[in-house]
């Protein structure tokens, strides 16, 4: 009784701090060297989502980080309530640029986007991100426990949910190895992860913090293709009752998408589902046929290794 009452207390009091602080975003912002210059504009509330899940819609969107330099040309699209829309195509297209104005990093210089209706300009940051879960591309843990790392976004959660979330992660067991389990400190002054193990803990995160919209920023591109393989199903399962974005460097995860957006440079230059998009014989087309191949090879080379 002893054993467990001891860490329970310490979660407890890790909770009342992190609940007192839901300015630790600004850490965050800190940590990942994201400049803050979005302010909440006077009188912004906060977003009222409809019964049921909410519709994000981007409207001629059009962005560029320097003026010099156009980086999203009349970006339109809708996901609609519960469903998941993917958007693939070449490094530098502007794929995650897309999630971070979804989380409103940056505001658009032309066109909007908004989320049942409200644009994001008009809505105070806090409840918009409390909307919205993020799975990063590249995830930058706080130099704090690993409990502390998977709960932050939910303060309600005790350690059975943070379990049962970095399980569903696979990452438990690796955690469990640690010297101080849930309780080592992790980030630059803790224990450092690799790039799949933080890819976990941010997938555990944002399984936890269970909210109405997901953003999957090539959310397994760390991990080794068995592990990819067990969490997409978790994935997957996660996005039936949500209101999806994902950003997809496998193929294959995107199938099942409402919609498939192909970006290149910026602009959306095939769009459709998965079958419509392989009988256009386009871009998507030629990408899905180098990734089978692929695929194929990867497979063959792992059998031979086998024997
Ligand atoms: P993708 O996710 O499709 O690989 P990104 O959206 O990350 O592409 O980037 C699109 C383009 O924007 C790239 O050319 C990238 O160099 C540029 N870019 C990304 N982030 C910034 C930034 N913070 N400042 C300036 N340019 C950026
Ligand atoms: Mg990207």
């Amino acid at each position: 009784m002893i054993q467990l009452y001891i860490p329970l207390n310490f979660l407890g009091v890790l909770y009342r701090e992190i609940k007192q602080s839901l300015t630790d975003l600004d850490k965050m912002f800190t940590l990942i060297d994201m400049p803050r210059e979005i302010e909440d504009r006077t009188g912004a509330a906060a977003l009222h989502l409809q019964h049921g899940l909410p519709v994000i819609r981007f409207e001629n969107v059009s962005f560029s980080y320097d003026p010099a330099r156009p980086i999203l040309h009349d970006v339109s699209f809708e996901v609609p309530p519960g469903k998941t829309v993917a958007v693939v195509g070449p490094s530098g297209a502007g794929k995650s640029t897309l999630a971070r104005l979804l989380y409103r990093f940056y505001d658009v210089q032309q066109g909007g986007i908004t989320i049942d209706g409200q644009d994001l300009r008009d809505v105070t940051q806090d409840s918009l991100r409390r909307a919205i879960g993020i799975v990063p591309q590249d995830t930058v843990l706080f130099n704090d426990t690993v409990a502390y790392n998977i709960g932050y976004g939910n303060t309600e959660a005790d350690q059975d949910a943070i379990v049962r979330a970095a399980k569903a992660a696979r990452i438990h067991d690796f955690i469990e190895r640690t010297p101080k389990g849930y309780a080592t400190m992790v980030g630059e002054r803790g224990l450092k992860l690799s790039g799949g193990e933080k890819q976990r803990v941010a997938i555990a995160r944002a399984l936890l913090k269970n909210p109405p919209i997901m953003v999957l920023d090539e959310a397994t591109s760390a991990l080794d293709s068995a592990t990819e393989r067990a969490i997409q199903a978790e994935l997957r399962q996660v996005a039936d009752n949500k209101t999806t974005l994902v950003i997809a460097h496998r193929l294959s995860t995107v199938v099942d998408a409402h919609e498939i957006l192909v970006l290149d440079q910026g602009r959306v230059v095939e769009r459709g589902t998965h079958e419509a998009l392989l009988a256009r014989q386009g871009q998507y087309a030629e990408m899905w046929a180098l990734q089978q191949s692929r695929d194929f090879a990867d497979s063959f080379a792992s059998e031979g290794f086998a024997q």
